[in-house]
């Protein structure tokens, strides 16, 4: 699970550079994976899947091409209402505001074969809201993805990895049949449609901690908290807790 691919610093430290994300795809392909669309992961292949939520500018100008020369395509989270525009969602001073993919771009993607999932309309956390808006929320960006892109949106990925059984429900009413979720995995509830775990990937994952997070199965106890405390701070929205206190 990526966010962003850039050489721009940022204090959310969900951002990979372009060399460090090159060197983790050439990494990958050496050890044998082939790189897969959630829709077309098959548990018999030596398959990883790339993520990216949000669906940043930067995707496209620095980790296509990369995932371009291993032979890989991914998945992007885009999030409907910000399209084309800047994370005004997300706390960052005005001028450290990043672009978000037009429709011409994730159309793009989506013709070289990657996968567009939804991310929801606006990044907000769909828990504890009404199920009327939770609704318009999953099926109005289902909808808006699939008649840009002409073809089914199966995978939905929760904003800040806030989810529950309602939800879940909710989303298998839409008409979703898989969640995109992060580590750590506590206690999954029963679901009919599929999980998809993710490990984050970080600016401090320098290859060894890259190669450790892949390849180590269970997590450590430090990348299982990493993992949590990303998970709640989602960017500059900790700050933002912070700076506005309610
Ligand atoms: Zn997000």
């Amino acid at each position: 699970m990526y966010h962003k691919v850039s050489e721009q610093y940022e204090w959310g430290l969900t951002t990979t550079t372009p060399r460090q994300f090159k060197a983790q795809m050439l990494a990958l392909q050496h050890l044998g994976f082939s790189f897969s669309r959630i829709e077309d992961y098959s548990p018999d292949l030596n398959q990883v899947l790339i993520t990216f939520d949000d669906g940043y500018s930067c995707i496209k100008e620095y980790a296509a091409p990369i995932l371009e020369e291993v032979g890989g395509v991914a998945t992007v989270f885009a999030i409907t209402d910000y399209v084309g525009q800047k994370n005004s969602w997300d706390y960052f001073p005005e001028d450290k505001q990043i672009t978000h993919m037009s429709w011409s771009e994730l159309r793009e993607l989506h013709d070289k074969g990657w996968e567009i999932g939804s991310h929801g309309k606006s990044h907000r956390r769909l828990i504890n809201m009404s199920s009327k808006n939770v609704h318009d929320e999953l099926a109005t960006s289902k909808k808006r993805i699939e008649d840009e892109m002409g073809s089914e949106v199966t995978t939905f990925c929760p904003p800040f990895n806030a989810w529950n059984s309602d939800l879940l429900s909710q989303i298998e009413y839409v008409g979703y049949t898989r969640v995109a979720i992060s580590y750590p995995l506590t206690g999954l509830p029963k679901w009919s449609g599929e999980f998809i775990p993710r490990l984050g990937v970080y600016l401090h994952d320098v290859m060894p901690l890259f190669l450790a997070k892949i390849m180590t199965n269970p997590l450590s106890p430090i990348e299982v908290l990493q993992q949590q405390m990303i998970n709640m701070a989602g960017d500059g929205k900790i700050l933002e807790s912070w700076l506005k206190p309610q």
